[in-house]
Parts: C-alpha cells; sequence; structure tokens
C-alpha cells in the first residue's frame, strides 16, 4: 500500500528544512537582480544549522519513517519554497551525478562522486531530440579527443566537471552517443557564456566549447569501451537518468508554487478573505474557491512526483510516471503561479514581493530535461506501447 502520511521524524526534518529554506528569501531579490554574481556556498546565516543537513538528519529516521527517496522529494519542495536560491547552497552534485549513478563503473562513482557535475547534453543544433547531437569523441592512442559545443549547461560555471554527451560515429545515430568525464582545466574546454534568463537567476547555465580536447580513455563513463560498444553505459542508459531527476525538477518547481500560493492565501485572508472548506462551492465566494482549485492542482502534482520516486525506490519501473510528474507539474506551476497573481491583482506585479519571481521562475519546470510536448509523448509511447521511430 503507498502512504504517504508523515510520521513525526518526518516533520522534524521538514520543519528545519522549512526554518532554512526561509533564511534564502532574504537573498532571493538580490541575486535575482544580479545575476552575473555567484552567491557564497554557505550563507553565514546557515551556521546554526550545520549539524541539521536533512541528509544527515535522515541517517536518523527508521523503517517506519518515509523513505529516503520520497524523503528527498519533499526536502526539495520544503526547499523551494523558501526561494530558489536555495540551490546555491547545495554544494556537490548536479545533473551529472545523477548521470555518474547511472551508468559510471563503481570505480568512477568512487572516483568522481565527491565532485560537483554538470551534465551536456544540448548543442546549437539539438534540444528535444538527444540523439541529434554532433560533438564527437575519436579515440586517438589512449585518450578521447573531444570536439564541439553545448549550451544551456546548468551549474557550467561552477561544477568541477562536466559530463559530456558526444557521439563515436554521427551517422550511426543513438548508438554511437556516450557520456564522458571531462574535469575542469582540461585545456581545449572553455566555458563561453554565462546565459541571462527570465527566471531562476540564481543558478548558472553556460555555454562550452570542447577544441581538440583529450581526456584518458578512462574517462568514458561505463568504462572499458568494449562493453560500451555493445550497449552498456550508452544512450539508453544515459536516458535512464532523466527517471531520477524528472520527478525532482517538478518538485523544485512545485515548492515555489506552493510558497506563491501561501503568499496569496496570506494576503487575501488580510482583506478578511478566508476558505471555508465546509462550505459548499456554491457559499462560498468565487475567489475562494479559485484559491481551492490551485491547491488541489498542487496536491495532485505533488503526489505524481511522490508516486514516481516511491516506484524507483521500490526497485519498480519509473520511465512513464516520472514523464508523468514532470509533466503535471510543468503545467501546474505555471497555471498556480498564474492563478495567484491574478488574484492579487497589481500587488502580484510588484518587485516588492517575491511571488512575481515565482512566477518567472517556475516557467522553467516545462522546459528543461525534456519539455513538456516531450513528456506527454513518451507518456503516450508507453501507453500505447510504439516505440520512439513509431512516435516521436
Ligand atoms: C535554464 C536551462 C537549463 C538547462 N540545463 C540543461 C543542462 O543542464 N544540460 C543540458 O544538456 N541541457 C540543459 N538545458 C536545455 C534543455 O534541456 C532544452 O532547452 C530542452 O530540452 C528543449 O530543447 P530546445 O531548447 O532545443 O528546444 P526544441 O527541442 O527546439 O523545442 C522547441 C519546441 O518544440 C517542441 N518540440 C520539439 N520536438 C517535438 C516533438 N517531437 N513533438 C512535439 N513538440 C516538440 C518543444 O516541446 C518546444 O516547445 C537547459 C535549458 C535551460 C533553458
Amino acid at each position: 500500500m503507498i502512504d504517504f502520511t508523515l510520521t513525526q521524524q518526518d516533520q522534524k526534518i521538514l520543519d528545519v528544512v522549512r526554518e532554512r529554506a526561509l533564511i534564502c528569501r532574504n537573498y532571493a531579490r538580490y541575486y535575482d537582480e544580479h545575476e552575473e554574481e555567484f552567491a557564497p556556498a554557505e550563507l553565514p546565516e546557515n551556521e546554526q544549522f550545520k549539524d541539521k543537513h536533512p541528509f544527515v538528519l535522515m541517517r536518523g529516521s527508521g523503517e517506519n519513517d518515509t523513505s529516503f527517496g520520497v524523503m528527498s522529494m519533499l526536502v526539495s519542495i520544503g526547499q523551494t519554497w523558501g526561494d530558489y536560491t536555495v540551490r546555491l547552497q547545495q554544494g556537490a552534485g548536479g545533473l551529472g551525478n545523477a548521470s555518474l549513478g547511472a551508468v559510471g563503473t563503481d570505480e568512477q562513482k568512487t572516483k568522481w562522486g565527491s565532485m560537483t557535475l554538470a551534465m551536456a547534453n544540448t548543442e546549437p543544433g539539438c534540444g528535444s531530440d538527444s540523439k541529434a547531437i554532433i560533438t564527437t569523441a575519436v579515440l586517438d592512442g589512449d585518450e578521447w579527443v573531444i570536439n564541439g559545443e553545448k549550451i544551456f549547461v546548468t551549474t557550467g560555471c561552477r561544477c568541477d566537471g562536466v559530463v559530456v554527451w558526444a557521439t563515436l560515429d554521427a551517422s550511426k545515430g543513438r548508438g554511437a552517443i556516450k557520456a564522458f568525464m571531462i574535469p575542469k582545466g582540461v585545456p581545449g574546454f572553455e566555458v563561453t557564456h554565462k546565459e541571462k534568463k527570465l527566471g531562476i537567476r540564481a543558478d548558472d547555465t553556460a555555454a562550452m566549447v570542447f577544441t581538440d580536447c583529450r581526456i584518458p580513455r578512462e574517462n568514458l563513463l561505463g568504462g572499458n569501451e568494449e562493453i560500451v560498444q555493445k550497449g552498456g553505459g550508452g544512450f539508453k542508459g544515459l536516458m535512464g537518468t532523466f527517471n531520477m531527476t524528472r520527478p525532482g525538477v517538478a518538485a523544485i518547481g512545485l515548492g515555489m508554487a506552493r510558497a506563491a500560493l501561501d503568499f496569496t492565501r496570506d494576503e487575501l485572508a488580510k482583506e478578511g478573505i478566508e476558505v471555508d472548506y465546509a462550505a459548499s462551492p456554491s457559499e462560498r465566494s468565487a475567489v475562494a474557491q479559485k484559491l481551492i482549485e490551485i491547491e488541489a492542482d498542487l496536491e495532485a502534482a505533488e503526489l505524481t512526483v511522490l508516486h514516481a520516486v516511491w516506484l524507483s525506490t521500490d526497485g519498480k519501473p519509473n520511465n512513464m510516471e516520472a514523464s508523468i510528474a514532470k509533466a503535471k507539474g510543468g503545467e501546474v506551476v505555471r497555471t498556480a503561479t498564474q492563478r495567484c497573481l491574478e488574484l492579487l491583482g497589481g500587488l502580484g506585479v510588484s518587485r516588492d514581493y517575491l511571488i512575481e519571481k515565482w512566477f518567472r521562475d517556475v516557467r522553467i519546470t516545462d522546459i528543461y530535461e525534456g519539455t513538456g510536448q516531450i513528456q506527454k509523448l513518451i507518456i503516450a509511447r508507453q501507453i500505447l506501447e510504439y516505440s520512439s521511430a513509431e512516435l516521436s
């Protein structure tokens, strides 16, 4: 049976997460308006929380408490409920770490697991269609030579290294695509540009160029290239990265949308508009009814996230459910924040409050790690039992 009821221990952890996340609101506007700056790795106020990192607190959880996977999603929601700037202080860990986890050998995981790794897939001519990448990897003696350009790489400036998707032979499609760990500082690897964005400005999003960039043979993720040539460590495994990360992306958006809803509810309460849950829809004001609908949408989206992660924690396939969580979350955070702005009138677009920022910040949820349309294609393929060649 699926049961997401929180225990006392779960709630204790989430309370600390929220308390800590609130601190980030003090920095939110500054880093929104100073996109060119990087925040410190730790905020000074966090000294008081140094022994209270959520993942450390979770070590005290028992078998009756909520599982690590599900709790990680609730922690993400709780963190970004503070503000997206919370992502600045997370330290180690990036999308590339999830790729390393998905296709790296045990030795590679030990060697690079503590580094913050970005993941570079997208290119100027290839986004949704990942198999169209043209960055090349050619073996020359004991080294791979990487040539190509990558764009929109999250944590590209701050990472210690990047997991780069490259093709061994562009004429051979997805089967020839492999991932390579390229540490910062290697000759021929240059971060060329930091993107200026609509929202999530606290995140660094970078472009990078690889020009005759040489890395050791063993930096091919998955290890021995003979195994990799036979399919190990390849495209399919790399796509599996997203089954782990897509629910997390939705969770990040949902935290901000919840913050927008809570702010809206508080502002309306100041005007004497309270939600009476016991009343029937015909007895409630239109405003109260709208608030309840936003709340219900967010709760439904949250449940899709928890379900997707619960499946993977239980060792079950979650390819479709991860896409459902991402598609549902991406859509709901957009509509929820938009409806909150409508309810607040002019106050909603004022820079005196963070809600206009959250409205901008959530927009990316439906774009990165596969757009909403791509998620719907994945879901349709699973339901209709089509291959990607049959439905794309
Ligand atoms: C802030 C940010 C951070 C990012 N971080 C990373 C990162 O860390 N690493 C990385 O590799 N990439 C990253 N990306 C890139 C992101 O994953 C791509 O932008 C995304 O996959 C879409 O690709 P695209 O921009 O080329 O759009 P396109 O693929 O050109 O899509 C444009 C539009 O066409 C639609 N479309 C495309 N194909 C289909 C289809 N078959 N059927 C129906 N509709 C379709 C899309 O849904 C979209 O609406 C990031 C992007 C941003 C903006």
